[in-house]
């Protein structure tokens, strides 16, 4: 008896045994459907070349805590889908907000999730109900996937590591005429491959989840195939590799980073490989054992607008831009109904792996934060997923806000948002992911 009491002592003082479970499942849909992230496509997808998943990374620390990765080959998570799943997870298998990421590749080359960017794509009924019946199959198979990780929990070990990959690169550049979407290779950019991998109680590889930032955007809008861009191939790369393998990829900070160069599918074949070949690269040596403690936190923030009123959607009903015109149109009557607000509503989470981080954020987050994140809180290996939980609009810096293009401004049109972000809004959020991560220190 006694003897029994001071192991279980001993167990204690050592940590608990971390536990890992992992389920994937294919959400390709049926049959044609408009695709998402480009304005320009004329008509609906015209069949699959690779297949479109989420996948679920669960990860328990023995005691209380614990928390699920969900990536997903779409476009984004609308917070009210976000929602959604959050409150369904939480009923069926107990898991708070802070515990669940819903992070997704921003391929767009996969189909539109209803309600995002809704404004952008002519649908007509029978379109607009395919987007709606896609997305609520989503639902489903999302809050089923977290719950099949969850059953398949088992000893494992843990482990963080990092690699490069560098077909990354700005896309805004300076010319006479102000900032143009543009390759800039002085820019600022981030080719840190974060890599999470997860062994089994013997040792053998069972997951690896891995970041990148850049835009999944290798193929651009006269592609009509489903398939997850270069994240889709960089997984099915790792997995190829290694079989018995789960590869999981988390988009980082890449609101400003397109891959270079683009525009086909080889290429975005090509940029697949290389990143694959970036995380196989490190999967067989010994990374650095996370232990103890397992916690996530989320919160929602708001994040000032740039200041607008009635006079500007006024003007803007003359525009020669037809979606700034509709803008224009839903604020004032959003306005003359009184419900429109001057402050965004913005998810952060940030999660503790042991001694391991992990900042996700909503958003088409540009990669000043990521660089800016590691460096203020002295942590190179920070892992920071945007994308995550809601893409709402872009997330510009100060400096981009006062110098315009597309991410500080033009595509908060396309996005339904009443203006872009104020300038203070970066320093607002950097404060507050930052007490996030202290608060659980
Ligand atoms: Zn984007």
């Amino acid at each position: 008896m006694r003897w029994l009491m001071l192991m279980t002592m001993a167990g204690a003082l050592m940590g608990a045994e971390w536990k890992a479970g992992v389920a994937k499942v294919e959400i390709t849909p049926e049959g044609p459907i408009w695709m998402a992230g480009y304005a320009a496509r004329k008509h609906p997808s015209e069949g699959v070349v690779a297949p479109l998943y989420a996948k679920a990374l669960a990860i328990d620390d023995g005691g209380k805590g614990r928390v699920v990765f969900v990536t997903t080959d779409i476009i984004g998570y609308p917070r009210s889908v976000s929602e959604e799943i959050a409150v369904k997870v939480l009923k069926q298998y107990g898991l708070e907000r802070g515990q669940l990421v819903l992070n997704a590749s921003h391929t767009h080359s996969g189909p539109v999730v209803w309600p995002n960017l809704s404004e952008m794509y002519p649908l007509n009924g029978e379109q607009r109900e395919r987007v709606e019946a896609f997305t609520r199959r989503l639902v489903g198979q999302v809050v089923e996937l977290v719950g099949v990780a969850l059953g398949k929990m088992g000893k494992a070990r843990v482990e963080q590591d990092q690699s490069v990959a560098t077909f990354a690169m700005h896309r805004r550049k300076q010319t006479p005429e102000g900032i143009k979407l543009a390759p800039n290779p002085e820019g600022p950019k981030d080719h840190l491959v974060p890599v999470i991998k997860v062994r089994d109680g013997k040792g053998k590889l069972r997951a690896v989840m891995f970041g990148y930032s850049c835009h999944n955007t290798t193929m651009t809008g006269e592609f009509y195939q489903l398939n997850g861009d270069y994240a889709g191939f960089a997984q099915a790369e790792i997995e190829a590799r290694r079989p018995g393998v789960m590869a999981l990829f988390a988009t980082g900070c890449a609101g400003d980073q397109n891959p270079e160069p683009r525009s086909s599918f080889e290429l975005a074949e090509r940029h697949g490989k290389a990143l694959g070949e970036a995380v196989v690269a490190v999967l067989e040596r010994k990374g650095e054992e996370l232990k103890g403690k397992i916690e996530g936190r989320y919160q929602v923030i708001e994040l000032p607008f740039a200041p607008f009123g009635q006079n500007d959607f006024e003007k803007e009903l003359g525009s020669a831009n037809a979606y700034a015109r509709r803008r224009a149109e839903v604020m004032l009557k959003a306005m003359a109904e009184r419900r429109i607000s001057h402050q965004l509503s913005y998810p952060i989470q940030a999660v503790r792996l042991g001694q391991a981080r992990v900042v996700t954020l909503g958003g088409e987050v540009v990669v000043d934060y990521c660089l800016r994140l590691r460096r203020e809180t002295g942590n190179p290996k920070l892992f920071v997923m945007a994308y995550s939980n809601d893409v709402m609009c872009y997330i510009p810096t100060r400096k981009q806000v006062e110098e315009g293009g597309y991410e500080a401004r033009d595509s908060f049109i396309y996005y339904g948002q009443p203006a872009g972000l104020a300038g203070e809004a970066e320093d607002i959020l950097i404060e507050k992911v930052k007490a996030l991560l202290k608060g659980m220190n």
